[in-house]
């Protein structure tokens, strides 16, 4: 429970400050930890879906819109938000000051549309605090201090604000506000008797970003694992409880299984007949990480046929797949074919206790099979296994897993017994 003094980073997402209510009640809560005695900074999302429309505006201009410029148009949406929220606040009596991403300190690299954050230069939110004010900072965006440009951190990136800030500021926690009232066993919108988890681990929160649960941007918990930052990812329309993310060690006994989550938001490449020789895959991946594109599954096989022809799978976000076919063509005459599937689903089950037990990736195979759920590739990690299949099975398949793994609410889950690691409610 943040203290006096403390300094808290509030974080409010789309549906949070989608309209004028939502954005008052947004205001409200900030203003309520502020005479609470806490420093407030709160960085906030674009209101509703205005970056999905956003985009689409840009895609009405141009086939291929300038990543630059698109940086330019999607961080506008976030500094309304703020701009409207301070207004909000001033009208309850609390002095509010917006920023964007850029005077607030956020230094990114250059990489346009999915840039990284590599400083945060705290001064000015520092010296708005000490005037007791409470600053308000546009998320998901920063500035390239090589190009002197307008950056974007990626969809989701609001979160990587708010740790980021977190860190910088030394904050007590981060909170993330946002429209479900915390992190699930599965996502609650598939599957509705998903069980509310009180406390996950980086390891397993990032497992489950990684694969698909966007309730928390990746790279937002590999920030806030790399600086020790505590989450608090709760509901911003309900005074809850939700759910902690912390150190593995300040966690207690887990389930084998934590969460199923899932994607269908990816796409796949395969190229096929890819001479088999030392340093192709080396060529391949690495135009591919050159180009920006991350790559998640992999499969290739040793060819079996005389021609020494190997074919080689790969699975990309969707939005990727344009410039990893690009890229493959770009490399010349590497293999006979490149086809893709610009719609492939997929499922994970992650659990930081299925290390040390066996069997779990037997079972989750089974119950694919007797659901007629075709598995079309397959990776694993020590605590997370993902399987590739038709996008059009994904509910089905997670509310499958969900169940076999009994992960619902009437899961039988070890007692903490101190409560110490109970979230508390600060707002
Ligand atoms: P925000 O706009 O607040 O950033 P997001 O849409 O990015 O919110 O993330 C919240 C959504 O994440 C929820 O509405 C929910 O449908 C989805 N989600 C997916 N998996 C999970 C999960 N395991 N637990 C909670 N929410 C999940
Ligand atoms: N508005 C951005 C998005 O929709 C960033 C965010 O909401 O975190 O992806
Ligand atoms: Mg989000």
């Amino acid at each position: 429970m943040p203290q006096r003094d403390d300094i808290v980073v509030m974080k409010f997402g789309g549906t949070s400050v989608a309209g004028p209510q939502q954005i008052k009640r947004a205001a409200r809560r900030i203003v309520t930890a502020r005479e609470a005695g806490c420093r407030v900074v709160a960085v906030l999302s674009a209101r509703g879906k205005s970056t999905d429309e956003l985009v689409a505006t840009a895609y009405e201009i141009s086939d291929k819109p300038d990543a630059r410029e698109m940086d330019m148009l999607l961080s506008t949406g976030e500094r309304i938000s703020c701009a409207l929220a301070s207004m909000a606040i001033n009208d309850m009596g609390h002095k509010a000051v917006s920023l964007t991403g850029s005077q607030a300190g956020i230094v990114t690299d250059s990489s346009h549309t999915k840039a990284r954050i590599v400083d945060v230069r705290a001064d000015r939110i520092k010296e708005t605090l000490s005037l007791e004010q409470i600053v308000l900072v546009a998320g998901f965006q920063g500035v390239s201090t090589d190009s002197r440009d307008v950056t974007t951190l990626g969809r989701g990136g609001s979160d990587t604000t708010a740790v980021a800030l977190a860190a910088a500021l030394g904050a007590s926690v981060c909170e993330i506000y946002t429209d479900v009232t915390g992190v699930f066993s599965a996502d609650p919108r598939i599957v509705p008797d998903a069980r509310k988890l009180p406390v996950v681990s980086y390891e397993e929160m990032l497992e489950m970003s990684a694969s698909g649960a966007k309730v928390l941007q990746l790279r937002a918990v590999e920030y806030a694992r790399n600086h020790a930052v505590p989450i608090h990812c709760r509901s911003s329309f309900e005074d809850l409880p939700g759910t902690l993310v912390l150190p593995e060690s300040e966690t207690m006994e887990r389930p084998i299984v934590t969460a199923v989550t899932h994607s269908d938001d990816e796409s796949r490449v395969t190229v096929v007949g890819v001479r088999d020789e030392p340093g192709i895959a080396g060529l391949i991946f690495g135009a591919l990480a050159e180009a920006n594109v991350n790559v998640d599954v992999i499969i290739q096989n040793e060819p079996v046929a005389d021609d020494a022809l190997a074919d080689l799978s790969f699975t990309v976000e969707r939005g990727d797949l344009p410039t990893a076919t690009e890229v493959i063509d770009s490399l010349g005459d590497i293999s006979n074919a490149v086809r893709t599937d610009e719609r492939i689903g997929k499922v994970s089950i992650v659990g930081a206790g299925m290390r040390s037990h066996p069997g779990v990736a037997a079972k989750v195979f089974e119950v694919l099979g007797e659901g007629k759920i075709n598995i079309e590739m397959i990776s694993t990690s020590p605590i997370k296994i993902s399987c590739v299949i038709p996008a059009d099975d994904v509910p089905r398949a997670v509310r499958s897993i969900h169940a076999a793994f009994e992960l619902g609410e009437n899961a039988i889950v070890p007692e903490d017994p101190t409560g110490e690691h109970r979230p508390t409610v600060s707002g």
